[in-house]
């Protein structure tokens, strides 16, 4: 499974519209700078702001350089369920045959 954190590598800084519920260091992720996990998803796809360094930055990639087995991060606690900005909901992610999708949370009311 191929998992990312934000936007494609030499892209064009994009906003966000959503990031994963758990905080990066969950995901192994640090700062490509002074290499702390005081670190927190950046407003811009693929990156994160450390609070150390005041800067947004790619950072290293942590458990997202490499195929992701789910399994394992599931046993360990690390989820990929997504928070979505303009709605404001959180989506579970799923498995789906070969796909990975995030399906909305039904909300009672
Ligand atoms: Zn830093």
């Amino acid at each position: 499974m191929e998992l990312k954190y934000g936007g494609k590598k030499g892209k064009k800084m994009r906003k966000r519209t959503w990031c994963y519920i758990q905080q990066p260091s969950s995901y192994e992720i640090s700062c490509d700078a002074c290499n702390g996990q005081n670190l927190a998803w950046s407003e811009f796809c693929g990156m994160v702001w450390c609070y150390d360094c005041k800067i947004d930055t790619r950072g290293n990639e942590g458990i997202f350089g490499g195929p992701i087995p789910l399994e394992v991060s599931e046993m360990l606690g690390v989820r990929f369920d997504r928070f979505y900005f303009r709605d404001k909901s959180i989506r579970k992610m799923e498995v789906k045959g070969d796909k990975l999708v995030w399906r909305k949370e039904k909300r009672k009311g």
